[in-house]
């Protein structure tokens, strides 16, 4: 059992109640606290009064969809923070996109052990916990305050997912690095878990998003050609 496991707890918002009974028996196994709702309404609820460090929400769910909950979850002022994986039973490359452009942190297709989903849920704790260490950083306009949480462009907030909070504190710490999408990954989301190099992309394309760079704001992370990413000082245009 990790030291980091022991009251950590988690959500689970899925219908099938076979997977979420094996899914719930296997992670209090490994001491941790969770909950369940059967549908999205429920695990919105619950969100709000268990206030859970990790979510687990499955896409085919009756009335509201998975997709539907996550998107809800991103634009809540409470909600926006917690880490969501989100399951299904669909193995498309697109829905995996989908589901992480909807606000998702990770994505596990059905079927799965209960020992992958263990392992991602560690991935994800290990994610936010070290940003809770008491820093701040800065970079140009971006002021990043690692115990808050809360980062700013030019004095505004910037929304961040926990992954794109993670990827710009590593980026923010090594300016001027450039980082493969590889490192990146074994770095941001830990090297023993199975993520695909795309999704580096999909992340860093929803950094820039909330940096504003579509607003009309410099881009401060080049990309790299063939090479990866680096946080860097835009050339004057
Ligand atoms: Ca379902």
């Amino acid at each position: 059992m990790a030291a980091q496991d022991i009251q950590s707890r988690i959500l689970i918002v899925e219908d099938e109640e076979a997977i979420s009974t094996l899914v719930k028996y296997n992670l209090e196994q490994e001491g941790f606290t969770v909950y369940v709702a059967d549908d999205g309404e429920e695990g919105l609820l619950l969100l709000k009064e268990k206030k859970p460090d990790v979510m687990v929400l499955d896409w085919m769910l009756p009335g509201m969809s998975g997709i539907e909950v996550c998107r809800q979850i991103r634009r809540g002022q409470e909600t926006r923070n917690i880490p969501v994986i989100m399951l299904s039973a669909r193995g498309e490359e697109d829905d995996r996109i989908r589901g992480l452009d909807c606000g998702a942190d990770d994505y596990i297709t059905k079927p799965f052990s209960p020992a992958e989903l263990i392992a991602r849920v560690r991935a994800v704790l290990r994610r936010i916990r070290p940003a809770l260490a008491d820093k701040t950083l800065e970079f140009l306009d971006v002021k990043l305050d690692a115990s808050s949480h809360h980062v700013t462009r030019k004095g505004k907030d910037v929304h961040l997912g926990p992954t794109e909070f993670r990827l710009l504190l590593y980026l923010m710490e090594h300016p001027g690095r450039v980082f493969s999408r590889e490192q990146l990954l074994d770095s941001v989301w830990g090297h023993d878990i199975y993520v695909e190099l795309r999704t580096v992309d999909v992340h860093i394309r929803r950094l820039r998003k909330a940096l504003e760079v579509d607003e009309g704001l410099p881009d401060l992370i080049r990309t790299v050609r063939s090479a990866g990413y680096a946080l860097e000082k835009p050339e004057a245009a």
